[in-house]
């Protein structure tokens, strides 16, 4: 990672180093924190962030949901972001804003604890490497669970559910593959460690219901308005294990994946095994947008 030069912390830009929270931050005994993580891309009409209301509403909500209450409002917060990316003289870059439970409270209960807000911006390729938008990637089925309901709520994008993350990405990677695809507690497909799955077979698209242990993402969202605008069948729905070894296609979502085709589960091919004819029309209506900056669909926040 290259380190930008500024990052605004609580309310002022400073300088990359002097960027710091405590040891006894609550946060760092607790996971307790929230955050996103949005893309800017440099578009042929110019910068611009993709889906930023909709990070920053998700952002809201997942503070909600853990009594975080983040101590600037939503426009504040968004003029921060804008600050941040201009101050670091960015055309494209990753924006992470990180809300976080700092020092007062040592204990469990955070309630006497701070809450600090942070932006750090940087400049970020491809998340799983350039060449695999086109080839695909191969992935496992991860022996972690996700999630289960009632436990970690997985629609809020907080710190502590990326310990789960973690164990899956680990043992995808010591093992070889790209990513790992987490189950959900009953044992149907739930998601990646970062990353929203859709399964294709027989034309029609699959992809498991917002419920259903994943975080819902904002790329999934496009992904599911983009299918319905091209015609095709979409369904939220369970999908068992299995579908993923008889799909003709599969992708993954998200801000950092983008649209990642797979091209093997747990070594069964996938389809043809590469980048199938709905992936590549999906991903091709999704990077058109990113790269030109016509935005029919009204993503763009152009900066
Ligand atoms: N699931 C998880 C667990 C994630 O971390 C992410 C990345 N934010 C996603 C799905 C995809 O979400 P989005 O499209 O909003 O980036």
């Amino acid at each position: 990672m290259n380190t930008p030069e500024k990052i605004w912390m609580n309310g002022e830009l400073v300088n990359w180093q002097d960027a710091k929270i405590h040891i006894l931050s609550h946060v760092i005994h607790y996971g307790s924190s929230t955050f996103e993580g949005i893309r800017c891309y440099e578009t042929d009409k110019g910068s611009a962030i993709l889906f930023f209301e909709e990070h920053i509403k998700r952002l809201y909500q997942s503070s909600k949901i853990y009594r975080i209450e983040i101590p600037y409002s939503e426009a504040e917060l968004k003029e921060a972001i804008l600050d941040t990316v201009r101050a670091n003289g960015h055309k494209a870059c990753y924006i992470r804003p990180l809300v976080t439970r700092g020092q007062g409270a040592l204990g469990v209960n955070p309630s006497q604890a701070s809450i600090e807000v942070a932006i750090a911006t940087w400049e970020w390729g491809t998340y799983l490497g350039e060449e695999v938008l086109e080839t695909g990637v191969d992935v496992r089925v991860s022996s972690w669970t996700r999630l289960a309901p009632n436990t970690l709520p997985t629609w809020s994008k907080a710190g502590g559910n990326y310990l789960n993350s973690q164990l899956i990405k680990l043992e995808a990677l010591s093992d070889n593959y790209a990513e790992g695809i987490g189950l959900d507690i009953n044992g149907y497909v739930a998601e990646g460690s970062g990353e929203n799955i859709f399964v294709i077979r027989d034309g029609i698209i699959y992809t498991p219901m917002a419920g259903q242990s994943i975080l819902p993402g904002i790329t999934r969202n496009a992904v599911i308005s983009l299918a319905k605008e091209f015609g095709y069948e979409l369904r939220e729905t369970l999908i068992p294990r299995e579908a993923l070894y008889i799909a003709d296609e599969i992708f993954l979502t998200g801000t950092a994946a983008e649209i990642t085709p797979v091209r093997s589960v747990d070594k069964y091919p996938v389809g043809d095994e590469k980048r199938g004819p709905i992936t590549e029309k999906l991903q091709k209506a999704y990077l058109d947008v990113v790269k030109s900056g016509n935005d029919p669909h009204n993503w763009l926040t152009f900066i």
